[in-house]
Parts: C-alpha cells; sequence; structure tokens
C-alpha cells in the first residue's frame, strides 16, 4: 500500500482551520499523559477538546487508574479546561480480540485490532456527543504504526461519519516535545506498552539485559 504523508495532511487541516477561524470540536483518544502532553499543547488552541480515555488494553487495573489520573493531573497543570472521559474498568473486550495472539510481538495483528478497538469505540464517543472530530494521540509514538492507526481512523470515520483528523503528532518534534514536557511536569512515564503481554515482553527483555 502506497505511504501516505500524515504530518503533512495534518498540517494542512491545521493550516485551513487557523485561516477559517473556526474552532470545532474534537474528541482526543487519549492513551496516556505523555503522549497527551504534546498533542495538546499542539492543537488546543484549535479545537474545543474533549479527552477520550478509553483502553481496555490496559493491566492491570491499578495501571489503567495511574495512567488515567497523571491525564488529568497533567489537563490540571496545564491549566486547560478539558473535560476528562474516563470509562469503567473492563478489558473484557481486549482480552477478547486478544485470544490467540497473546504471543505476538508489538506491531503485530494483536496490536492492529487493539488499536482498532480503541479508535473504532472512539469514533462511537464522537458521534455519541456530536464531536465535529475526533482523533487519537497514539501517532505521537515511534513504536507504532502511524500509516495503521490514520488507515483505522480512516475507515472508523466512514464508518460512523464523523470526521477523523488524520495526524502524525510526531510532527514538529513532537515526541522529543513530550519527553520534555513529561520531565517538565513529573508525568509517569510507563515502560510497556499497556497490556499484560507488553508488560512480560518489557520484564524479560530486562532480565536478559542483567544476565
Ligand atoms: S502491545 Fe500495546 S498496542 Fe499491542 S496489544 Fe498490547 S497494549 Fe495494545
Amino acid at each position: 500500500m502506497q505511504k501516505v504523508n500524515y504530518g503533512r495532511m495534518m498540517d494542512e487541516k491545521l493550516e485551513e482551520l487557523k485561516r477559517s477561524g473556526q474552532r470545532p470540536s474534537l474528541l482526543l483518544h487519549a492513551c496516556c499523559a505523555p503522549c497527551s502532553s504534546h498533542t495538546l499543547t499542539f492543537i488546543s488552541s484549535l479545537f474545543r477538546i474533549t479527552l477520550f480515555f478509553y483502553n481496555p488494553n490496559i493491566a492491570p487495573e491499578a495501571e489503567y487508574r495511574y495512567r488515567c489520573d497523571e491525564l488529568k493531573r497533567l489537563v490540571r497543570e496545564l491549566g486547560l479546561d478539558i473535560e476528562v472521559i474516563d470509562e469503567e474498568y473492563d478489558p473484557a473486550p481486549f482480552y477478547a480480540l486478544a485470544k490467540g495472539l497473546e504471543d505476538l510481538p508489538e506491531r503485530g495483528e494483536r496490536c492492529r485490532k487493539c488499536i482498532a478497538l480503541r479508535l473504532e469505540t472512539a469514533a462511537v464517543k464522537a458521534k455519541e456527543l456530536g464531536c465535529d472530530y475526533f482523533t487519537t494521540t497514539l501517532t505521537i509514538s515511534p513504536h507504532k504504526d502511524c500509516q495503521f492507526i490514520n488507515e483505522c481512523g480512516g475507515a472508523a470515520a466512514e464508518k460512523y461519519g464523523v470526521a477523523y483528523l488524520f495526524s502524525d503528532f510526531k510532527k514538529h518534534d513532537g515526541y522529543k516535545h513530550s519527553i520534555e514536557l513529561s520531565r517538565q511536569y513529573g508525568l509517569y512515564r510507563q515502560d510497556y506498552c499497556g497490556c499484560v503481554f507488553s508488560k512480560r515482553a518489557s520484564e524479560l527483555k530486562k532480565q536478559e539485559k542483567n544476565n
């Protein structure tokens, strides 16, 4: 499949919004505070944002709560008047999609399904709330497949009839900026992606390093 420059697409859309003087509503799916830090400072002047913390992949529950609490603290400390919608902890949909895919490495089929679930749910929530756009902070991660995330967003947008903001939040040194902001605000930066399988893989890697 042909590679699309999602960074350029994002820049063009943001320029268009700046010129129009409009400030549409946006449901921003957030995976954690560090990934949201740059994204929020980058686009919050252009959109009326609602944050959506929907991540049934995260385990254990204490980790889920901590990541969500850190996101809320970040919003407060940035002085932004933004609502954070968080769902009850319910990992069942994640374990259903991960069945039989537990041992796959990151960026494989389990991850594609995990990302698709979160984006589809964000599209449904955006529709329910009447948001003009939805998108996700996930494209800031250099470990994730930006092309796939955007394809998923585009497909969910068509399916549910809500516009998707194509993005590559790594652009303009976004990832580097997120690390600086994480330091500045003392944000918790997790050392595994989120699910129990990525936690296990990360622990194994650490053990191998120490041996
Ligand atoms: S490694 Fe990350 S993206 Fe992949 S399934 Fe686990 S939580 Fe989801």
